[in-house]
């Protein structure tokens, strides 16, 4: 009998109780706006940014719209002007370039590795030249991490500024640093698919005043920056804060509301989603044809998703793969194929940016396949779905051969 799943990959945990009470206590309230508060009062939002910061070990942060937004709004602190090239990789989501192309800047685009991470040798090619792009907006796409400590030696020799997307590695760390925490700022999503969820959201850290000042203004703080209680020293403000435009994108206190008993679980969500990841990958040990992504020692991953290999499959049959699991209710997406669809897009899919091919990243991308795995399915769901894609993958396989 062929086994069928009945699961559905995009259904999310419900917001835990006590955030549906905080909830409903500022919907009665009504105070929604961040620095909208009572005589005596803390808003959410503020609060948020200081539990976040306390549990990154950052010095400052600062909740905002969207992750996009975040990295946009980093972006503009460290300095990018319209015309700049900013380094990121290859293989990442739209909102990545998009940001970088939402500040005017050309996105230049390092390789990426059959471990799914930067390459890093690529990056030192492309930090070597006479004019060499100052920023690397760094993905950890789909909570995987490069050699932090391999990257960072690139970029401080070069005097590049590193900002990290960590929209898939809230909780990870590198070598028992949290991800967030090499690079001079870094940016979060609370969007529903990703670690915590607001719907829409974003979080952004950092240690430096003078970027982080100018990152609350940024915002949309107006003079009203000194209620946040994880935000640098009034002196950091009086620097910038006549040259720093205001970009409306803050956080609301709704949302913040929702997030703050999410964050304070945010380790036992993390090992919740690991026990799945590491049911799936067991499940697909030593299928002919199928690569699995080995993850280093050092790497302390969290995964909301999974990843294998189809390397130098022939396009039909990887399309078969994908068909034939989706007819037994194992919802997967491919970053192969030649039109961007769903969350799925590559690089030359952002037809604004100008790339040169990339070949190396073309045979990977070729062979990703992608699932998530959202805390509403079981552990025996899990094993399923493994079961699942060992069984098609080994049967097209074999017919293919
Ligand atoms: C989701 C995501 C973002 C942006 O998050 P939004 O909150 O949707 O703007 C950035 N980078 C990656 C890799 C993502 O997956």
């Amino acid at each position: 009998m062929t086994e069928r799943f009945t699961g559905n990959f995009t259904q999310q945990e419900p917001i835990p109780d006590d955030g549906i009470e905080a909830a409903l206590d500022v919907l009665r309230h009504g105070r929604l706006h961040r620095y909208n508060v009572a005589e005596g009062e803390t808003s959410h939002t503020a609060l948020l940014e200081q539990e976040f910061a306390a549990a990154m070990g950052s010095k400052y942060a600062l909740a905002c719209a969207s992750g996009g937004y975040a990295i946009a709004t980093a972006l503009r602190a460290v300095g990018v002007t319209p015309g700049d090239r900013v380094l990121t990789n290859a293989f990442t989501l739209a909102p990545v370039p998009g940001a970088i192309a939402s500040v005017g800047g050309a996105p230049v685009f390092v390789e990426v590795t059959k471990a799914l991470t930067i390459d890093l040798d690529d990056l030192a090619a492309k930090v070597a030249g006479p004019d060499t792009p100052k920023v690397l907006l760094l993905s950890h796409m789909r909570g995987h991490i490069c050699d932090m400590d391999r990257l960072m030696a690139i970029t401080d020799a070069a005097g590049v500024t590193v900002i990290e997307d960590c929209a898939h590695t809230m909780g990870a760390r590198w070598n028992g640093t949290l991800s967030g925490r090499h690079g001079a700022m870094a940016a979060y999503s609370t969007q529903t698919y990703k670690h915590a969820n607001s719907g829409e959201g974003g979080l952004l850290i950092s240690d430096d005043p003078d970027l982080m000042a100018r990152a609350i203004i940024l915002s949309g703080s107006y003079m009203l920056y000194e209620r946040h209680l994880a935000g640098p020293p009034a002196e950091a403000f009086e620097r910038v804060k006549y040259v720093t435009p205001n970009i409306s994108g803050r956080m609301d206190n709704l949302r913040a509301a929702i997030l703050r008993p999410q964050l304070a679980r945010l380790a036992d969500q993390c090992a919740a989603w690991n026990a799945r990841y590491q049911v799936v990958e067991q499940g697909l040990r030593e299928v002919p044809g199928l690569t699995l992504i080995e993850r280093p020692e050092k790497e302390g991953y969290v995964m909301s998703s999974f990843q294998f290999l189809l390397l130098d499959w022939a396009e039909e049959d990887v399309r078969a793969v994908v068909a034939r699991c989706g007819d037994r209710g194992v919802e997967m997406k491919w970053f192969g194929g030649a039109e961007p669809s769903g969350f799925t897009s590559r690089y030359d899919s952002w037809r604004y940016a100008d790339t040169p091919s990339m070949p190396k990243s073309d045979r990977v991308l070729r062979g990703i396949l992608d699932l998530r795995l959202p805390l509403t399915f079981s552990l025996d769901d899990c094993a399923q779905i493994a079961r699942i894609i060992r069984d098609v993958v080994g049967s097209v396989f074999q017919q293919a051969r």
